[in-house]
């Protein structure tokens, strides 16, 4: 069946999130050989068009105004709903980020739309779309079909690999003048995390620490070998209580939920909360000194010694590489 998907690209910092693109390929799944719309809002994100294009839009959409310069529930809703008045699409694809899980139920409430969020993956079978999510935090995964309606999904970033870049696509990037009107909350001041590198929602590799790591210093290593692949810096929340480094590294139940090419679990136990935000990793390698830990039940590389010992060995190993 073929339909028109809208789907809501993310910017920060000027240049376009990696789920934009994933959910792009979401898109032409949905669209069954129908038209990809995206939808770009902000200030000053018209440079952005043309990406999400080379990434399997067929034309895009821009609503821009200094009121949108962040991200607002009231804002965005605005501008995103004046752009399905326009468009009248068959659904619509976010990323399951921040803004993602923020806005898309907000949305689904204004159409009395139904949702299907954080899927893992989106394919046609026999006509129908099917939907893969996790569900008893990562545990099992159901599969959804969508009977009646809109076709509302979020999904769950580094999941569904992207198109390839074809610089040689164009499509038309228009811009639609919205009267944006007051808006509820107003942001002041943005204070970022120092965070070096990349960002933990969207790294292919990751280190974690856990209460193993002992100190703040004791992270020294792990970033190293993190710089040293290209990765990022997660934790166990047993860390971040123990303050050895930042909440916003957390990773579980209650923290972030990865799914990057390589973990690396590092003193890290393997407490059912923590599997919750890593388990769905694709290779998960585990260091810790006692070999009937939990994360080894997980793992498909497992390495019993002390992590002081091996870091260092492996940040060795993959600097001569
Ligand atoms: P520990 O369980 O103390 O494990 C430390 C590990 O390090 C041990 O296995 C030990 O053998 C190993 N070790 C020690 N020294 C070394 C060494 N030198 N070399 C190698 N290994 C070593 N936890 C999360 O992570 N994320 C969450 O989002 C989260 N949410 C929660 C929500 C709720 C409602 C609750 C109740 C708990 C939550 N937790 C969460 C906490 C979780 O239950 C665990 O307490 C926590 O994950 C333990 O962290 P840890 O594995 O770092 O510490």
């Amino acid at each position: 069946m073929s339909r028109k998907i809208l789907v809501l690209g993310e910017a920060r910092d000027g240049a376009l999130r990696n789920v934009s693109f994933e959910a792009l390929r979401a898109a032409k799944v949905a669209a069954g050989g129908g038209e990809v719309v995206g939808v770009l809002i902000g200030e000053a994100v018209q440079p952005l068009g043309s990406e999400l294009i080379q990434y399997g839009a067929d034309r895009v959409v821009i609503v821009e105004d200094d009121q949108l310069r962040q991200y607002t529930p009231d804002g965005f809703s605005q501008a995103l709903l004046a752009v399905i008045d326009q468009e009248n699409p068959n659904g619509l694809i976010f990323g399951h980020t921040a803004m993602g899980k923020d806005l898309a139920p907000r949305i689904a409430s204004k159409l009395s739309s139904g949702l299907i969020s954080d899927a893992t993956a989106v394919e046609e079978i026999d006509g129908t779309l099917v939907f893969t999510r996790p569900i008893y935090s990562g545990k099992a995964f159901e599969k959804k079909i969508i009977t009646d309606g809109l076709v509302f999904a979020t999904v769950r970033p580094n999941n569904i690999e992207p198109l390839a870049r074809d610089e040689s696509r164009s499509g038309e990037v228009a811009s639609l003048a919205v009267e944006i009107h007051t808006i509820r909350t107003i942001i002041k001041e943005v204070v970022r995390k120092a965070s070096e590198g990349v960002d933990l929602s969207e790294a292919k590799i990751i280190v974690a620490g856990g209460r193993g790591v002992k100190s703040k210093e004791g992270f020294e290593p792990l970033q190293e070998l993190a710089k040293v692949l290209g990765g990022a810096v997660g934790a166990s929340r047993g860390a971040c209580d123990a303050d050895y480094c930042d909440y916003s590294l957390q990773i579980g139940q209650t923290g972030k939920v990865v799914t990057p090419d390589l973990y690396i679990a590092c003193g890290i136990s393997g407490a059912i909360q923590h599997l919750a935000g890593m388990s769905n990793s694709k290779v998960i390698v585990a260091i810790n000194k006692d070999p009937e830990a939990s994360i080894f039940q997980v793992a498909d590389y497992g390495i019993v010694g002390d992590l002081f010992e091996v870091v260092p060995m492996l940040i060795e190993e993959f600097a001569a590489v």
